[in-house]
């Protein structure tokens, strides 16, 4: 098993560091690095992962769309 930080937490414990399956005998199963629950299988974390990914795009499409140049601050200064 291999320990990473994860853009997820334990639902439990509210960690955010997990184990991560190296091996195909591991059933590729997620676990808890802090409480050692069983979170998920890769798969699932994969699809939660792009999921994820997904929304941030589109936080940032929506910040971007909302934000000016700096002219106003440039002439301030
Ligand atoms: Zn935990």
């Amino acid at each position: 098993m291999i320990r990473v930080t994860l853009d997820l937490t334990c639902s439990i414990c509210d960690h955010d560091q997990f184990f991560l399956p190296v091996r195909a005998e591991e059933r590729q199963q997620i676990r808890c690095a802090n409480c050692t629950a069983f979170k998920c299988y890769s798969a699932d974390l994969e699809n939660a992962m792009i999921a994820l990914s997904r929304d941030r795009m589109r936080d940032k499409k929506k910040h971007s769309g909302q934000g000016r140049p700096g002219q106003d601050r440039a002439n301030a200064a």
